[in-house]
């Protein structure tokens, strides 16, 4: 299907001629719980915010302790108030839909599935704070649910669910839909800013911060698809009834997307603090030897670690559970990840372009029996240095997933030392192509 998507994109084909059944990813959806379970007509969370009014919402929002789906975990009533705090000549809702983490396919359901609670909750956000734009960064790939999407927003409008005057209550909101191009790096806040202004998407150094100096230099809050849907239900359902689901240190649930060696792939939403072999049972994995918790760029837990919560106090993941059986090759996998960071790193900074780099040709030695142990030093020292001196989250995450398979799966690693026939001057490149 994928294939054929992507023939119809090359072809221009309108988004209208497409399948119907291909927006249809209900059958995705393998457990609901609060979320996805809502039963909230469009706009009814809306009109509860304003109903509360911003200081009663944002009160809300900080009873509820709600953090950021993205994996950041950042507290969104403290980013909220930051930013209606900042002086500016206006204020800025970005909704980040980059949704590019391998293995994570969770924000494109709400977008199919549960639009208007996403806009309830950026007009939600735009209330709070005191704007009256904002922006759905969508991911590149997901261009085929553009059309939709400003159907839906069209639609929204008429019904005076969007724009001018608000239910008529005197609040002013609309937003905007700009496109990715299928940059990694674009899903980082402030490398997002630099693209809907229409530069290259760099990451900004920070200080100062998007809620001060976001979107043209004004206060601007970034929020995951999943967090503003989550604000909406809170704005309806209260603070206290959000906090009372999931851990004291990660309220309420979350949803997951489950792929890879299991029976049943798809979208999960657990309570925080259920555990990794809770998710697995789910899923229907068996024989289960690795699971990356965060993508590519989060920790790989081996079977011994299973009982480990999903919590931003224990597993933190910005949802994609990555799951490999006993038939995979781990060193694979992680060569896999050494290369999509080398792909992916913008190339701003050294230690993130050269070490996501070296970390790939490390790998490829490896593959073709040409490394030493000194190789496998040089990947802990890279992590290190990458680790502390990278310029932002990407080069300080990309090797999280490499050194933990390295440190569980040694002997996947150590089976392509000491090739026999290693010769000094070995050209890599002529043995690559
Ligand atoms: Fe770019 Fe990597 Fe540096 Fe981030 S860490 S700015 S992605 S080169």
């Amino acid at each position: 299907r994928i294939d054929e998507m992507a023939h119809l994109i090359r072809r221009r084909v309108p988004v209208g001629d497409w399948p119907p059944e291909w927006f249809h990813v209900e059958d995705n959806i393998r457990r609901r719980d609060v979320l996805l379970d809502h039963g909230l007509a469009p706009g009814e969370a809306l009109a509860a915010a304003l109903d509360r009014g911003p200081t009663g919402l944002l009160g809300e929002i900080e009873r509820s302790a709600l953090r950021g789906r993205g994996g950041a975990g950042f507290g969104s009533d403290i980013k909220w108030r930051s930013c209606r705090d900042a002086w500016g000549d206006a204020h800025y809702v970005i909704c980040n839909a980059d949704e590019g983490e391998p293995g994570t396919f969770k924000d494109r359901v709400l977008l199919s599935s549960d639009f208007d609670m996403v806009v309830d909750g950026m007009c939600i956000a735009g209330f709070a704070i005191g704007a009256s734009k904002g922006f759905i960064y969508l991911r590149g790939e997901y261009r085929y649910l553009l059309d939709r999407l400003e159907t839906r927003l069209a639609q929204r409008r008429e019904a005076g669910l969007l724009g001018r005057d608000i239910l008529g209550r005197g609040f002013t909101f609309d937003i905007e839909i700009h496109l990715g191009a299928g940059a990694y790096i674009c899903g980082e806040e402030s490398a997002l800013i630099e693209s809907l202004e229409g530069k290259p998407g760099k990451p900004r150094i920070r200080p100062p911060f998007p809620v001060t100096h976001g979107y043209l230099g004004q206060p601007t809050t970034v929020n995951n698809v999943e967090t503003l849907a989550l604000a909406a239900l809170i704005a309806v359902r209260g603070g206290e009834w959000f906090r009372a689901i999931g851990t004291p240190a990660s309220t309420g649930t979350k949803l997951l997307s489950v792929s890879g060696d299991v029976a049943r792939p798809g979208i999960y939403e657990f309570p925080f603090g259920v555990s990794v072999a809770e998710v697995l049972e789910a899923a229907g994995a068996t024989d289960t030897q690795a699971v990356t918790t965060a993508g590519a760029a989060g920790s790989c837990l081996a079977v011994s670690e299973f009982g480990r919560r999903i919590a931003f106090e224990d597993v933190p993941t910005g949802g994609s559970i990555m799951v490999f059986d006993q038939s995979r090759d781990m060193f694979e996998a992680a060569r896999n990840f050494a290369h999509f960071f080398a792909h992916e790193s913008c190339g701003f900074c050294t230690p993130c372009r050269v070490g996501t780099a070296v970390n790939a040709r490390l790998m490829d030695k490896l593959a073709l029996d040409r490394s030493s142990p000194y190789d496998l030093d040089e990947m802990e020292r890279m992590h290190h240095l990458m680790q502390g001196a990278s310029h932002c989250g990407l080069g300080n995450t990309a090797t999280i997933a490499l050194r933990d398979i390295l440190a569980k799966f040694r002997p996947a690693f150590d089976r392509r030392l000491h090739s026999p026939d290693y010769e000094p001057g070995f050209d890599l490149d002529a043995a690559l192509s």
